[in-house]
């Protein structure tokens, strides 16, 4: 995944360490939001190519942070991928509903995360070499 540029918005340091370590291990680079509010800001102004979304974060959560990038026309491109603690069953219909692309339960799994983005990417275009 060289090159490509993600941004995390996930206000839990630890699970932005560990998603962050994976993916610079693999040629990405990353950025990180601790809040919806600055997730968008940054979606905007830097245009990247992943944006993984924690979906419970201090004010605006990531439901609503999503359905936000997905009615901007400077941001409804960017794929986004939930990576939530919230594994109900529904809960992965609620996170397509409101645009996510993709989604991953928390913890992540350390052996599937990079093989799991790799896919989605290729399969969105996105990246052709893993
Ligand atoms: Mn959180």
């Amino acid at each position: 995944m060289n090159g490509i540029h993600v941004l995390i918005i996930e206000d839990n340091q630890l699970n932005f360490e560990l998603a962050a370590d994976l993916l610079e291990a693999n040629g990405c680079t990353v950025q990180q939001a601790q809040s919806a509010e600055e997730g968008l800001d940054l979606a905007r102004a830097s245009s990247p190519d992943l944006v993984l979304m924690d979906f419970s974060l201090p004010g605006m959560d990531g439901l609503c942070a999503t359905r936000a990038l997905k009615s901007d026309p400077r941001t409804r491109h960017l794929p986004v991928i939930a990576v939530t603690a919230h594994a109900m069953k529904g809960d992965e219909e609620i996170a397509r509903s409101a645009g996510c692309d993709g989604y991953l339960t928390k913890p992540i799994d350390t052996r599937t995360f990079i093989p799991t983005l790799a896919r989605f990417l290729e399969a969105t275009g996105t990246c052709h070499s893993t």
